[in-house]
C-alpha cells in the first residue's frame, strides 16, 4: 500500500477518485471575488468618501474611513512598512499563490484566453490564430475590457461618479483624459499581445519571490516517491499556462495556480488512483510546522508590530489640528488703553465628514480677553483647511502674555489647542 502521508490534502475516497476534487472552481471563485472587490472598493463610500482612494490635490490617502495626509508622514511611512512586511510575509508562507489565485493580471489573462477559446481562436507564440472576423471580435472585447480596467484604476484617484459624469459631459481634465487613454492602450496591449509574458519576463514579484522563498514555503510539486506512478500522459504540461513541466521540480515561473494538479487528478481518477501532484509546505514536505522558523516568526512579529502601531497611531491621533500665528503685518498695538493683537488661525479638519467648530481664547495669566471675529459655528469640509483672522483685546501689560486657543467640536469637546504670545515689546507700541 502506497504511503500518502506526505500530502497536505487527505487521501481521497474511492468515490472522490471517480469524481476528483478539483481546485479549478475554487480558484476561479476566488479570482472573481478578488476582482469584484477591486472594482467595488471605490464605489463603497460611507460618508461620501471611497474606502480606498489617493487624493492627489490634498496629497492624502483615504483608507477605510481614515485619512493619512502627506503632513502625517510617519503614518504614511508606517503604512508602507506594514504593507511591505505583509507582502513579504504572505510570499514567505504562500509563495506565488497570489499570482495564480488572485492577481488581476492573471485574471485578465485568463479572461483573454477564455474569450479566445470561446471564439475558437488558438494562441500560438502569444498570438491569436484563426478566422479574421473572430480575431476582430476578440480585439474589440479586449479594448472594452481595457477601457473598464483603466477606468477602474482611475477610480482609486477620482470618485467613480465624478469620473464617469465628467467623461460623459466632456469635462474630464485633459491630463486625466490623456492618462486614461494611455492606460487603456497599455492594458489593451497587455491583453492582446503580452498576457503570460508579463508574469514570465516582466513582473518583478516573481523575481522577488524567488529570493524570498523559504524551505517551508507552500509549493506545488510532484514528490519523488510518486514519480513511478506517472504514466507520462503530459496533461500537466499541456495545461500549464506558464509552459513549464512540474515534473522537473520547483521552478520560479510556477504561479501555484494548481491547474497541473487538477489535470493529473482527472487523468489518474480514470485509473481509480489519486493524483500525483500536491501542495505541500516545502518541496520536502515539512508540513505547517516547518513555518515555525526564525525567518517567518521574525517577519510575522514585525508585521504584527507595524500593523498594531499603525492602527494605534491612526486611531489615537487628533481629529483636527489648530495653528495660530500673530499676524506679522499687524503688530500688537495699544488702542483705547487696550492691547490689540491680530492673529491668523488655521484649522484643519482631519476627519472624513464636514465639522462645525468653535474657538475659545483664554489668557494663561488669567486676564480677561475680548475676542473680535468668527469664533462660533466655523464650518470646515472633510479633510479641508480653514483660515480666519481674530482680534484679541487684552489689558495693557509690560509682561509677555500667553494666550491659549482651544478648538471645540459640535459636542463642545476640545479637539486641538495652540498657544501664542503677545510680545511684551509690542505692548509698548
Ligand atoms: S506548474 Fe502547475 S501550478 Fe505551476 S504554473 Fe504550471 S500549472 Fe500552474
Ligand atoms: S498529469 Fe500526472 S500522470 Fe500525467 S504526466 Fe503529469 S504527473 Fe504524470
Amino acid at each position: 500500500m502506497a504511503d500518502y502521508s506526505h500530502r497536505i490534502i487527505t487521501m481521497p475516497t474511492t468515490q472522490q477518485l471517480k469524481r476528483p476534487l478539483l481546485l479549478g472552481p475554487w480558484r476561479r471563485t476566488f479570482q472573481w471575488l478578488t476582482t469584484l472587490i477591486i472594482i467595488l472598493l471605490p464605489w463603497i463610500q460611507p460618508d461620501g468618501i471611497s474606502l480606498v482612494r489617493i487624493d492627489i490635490p490634498s496629497l492624502s490617502l483615504h483608507l477605510f474611513g481614515q485619512v493619512l495626509r502627506i503632513q502625517e508622514l510617519y503614518l504614511l511611512l508606517l503604512f508602507i512598512l506594514a504593507a511591505g512586511a505583509g507582502f513579504l510575509f504572505i510570499t514567505l508562507v504562500f509563495g506565488r499563490l497570489w499570482c495564480g489565485w488572485a492577481c488581476p493580471q492573471t485574471t485578465l489573462t485568463d479572461l483573454a484566453e477564455w474569450l479566445a477559446g470561446r471564439l475558437k481562436l488558438n494562441i500560438l507564440a502569444n498570438r491569436l490564430q484563426g478566422a479574421l472576423v473572430q480575431k476582430i471580435i476578440a480585439h474589440f472585447f479586449y479594448l472594452l475590457l481595457a477601457l473598464l480596467v483603466a477606468a477602474n484604476l482611475l477610480w482609486y484617484f477620482i470618485e467613480p461618479q465624478r469620473f464617469l459624469s465628467s467623461l460623459v459631459t466632456g469635462t474630464l481634465h485633459v491630463g486625466v483624459f490623456i492618462t486614461f487613454l494611455v492606460m487603456t492602450a497599455i492594458i489593451y496591449l497587455d491583453l492582446a499581445l503580452i498576457r503570460r509574458l508579463m508574469c514570465r519576463e516582466f513582473c518583478p514579484y516573481g523575481r522577488i519571490q524567488s529570493s524570498f522563498v523559504d524551505p517551508a514555503t507552500l509549493t506545488l510539486h510532484l514528490p519523488e516517491q510518486e514519480k513511478p506512478r506517472c504514466i507520462r500522459c503530459n496533461s500537466c504540461v499541456r495545461t500549464c499556462p506558464m509552459g513549464i513541466d512540474i515534473r522537473d521540480g520547483y521552478q520560479i515561473e510556477c504561479i501555484n495556480c494548481g491547474r497541473c494538479l487538477d489535470a493529473c487528478r482527472r487523468v489518474m481518477s480514470k485509473r481509480d488512483e489519486p493524483g500525483l501532484i500536491y501542495y505541500t509546505f516545502g518541496v520536502d514536505n515539512r508540513g505547517v510546522s516547518g513555518l515555525l522558523n526564525l525567518r517567518v516568526l521574525l517577519l510575522g512579529l514585525l508585521l504584527i508590530g507595524l500593523s498594531g502601531a499603525l492602527t494605534y497611531a491612526t486611531l489615537a491621533r487628533a481629529t483636527a489640528s489648530l495653528k495660530v500665528s500673530l499676524a506679522p503685518t499687524a503688530v500688537s498695538k495699544v488702542i483705547d488703553n487696550q492691547q490689540t493683537s491680530l492673529f491668523t488661525v488655521w484649522i484643519n479638519n482631519r476627519s472624513t465628514v464636514i465639522q462645525e467648530y468653535h474657538l475659545r481664547v483664554t489668557s494663561l495669566s488669567g486676564e480677561s480677553l475680548e475676542i473680535r471675529g468668527q469664533t462660533e459655528q466655523i464650518p470646515v469640509a472633510a479633510g479641508g483647511n480653514y483660515q480666519l483672522r481674530l482680534m484679541v483685546l487684552s489689558p495693557v501689560s509690560h509682561q509677555p502674555n500667553m494666550v491659549e486657543f482651544q478648538l471645540l467640536d459640535h459636542r463642545q469637546q476640545t479637539v486641538a489647542t495652540a498657544t501664542a504670545r503677545i510680545s511684551a515689546s509690542a505692548n509698548n507700541q
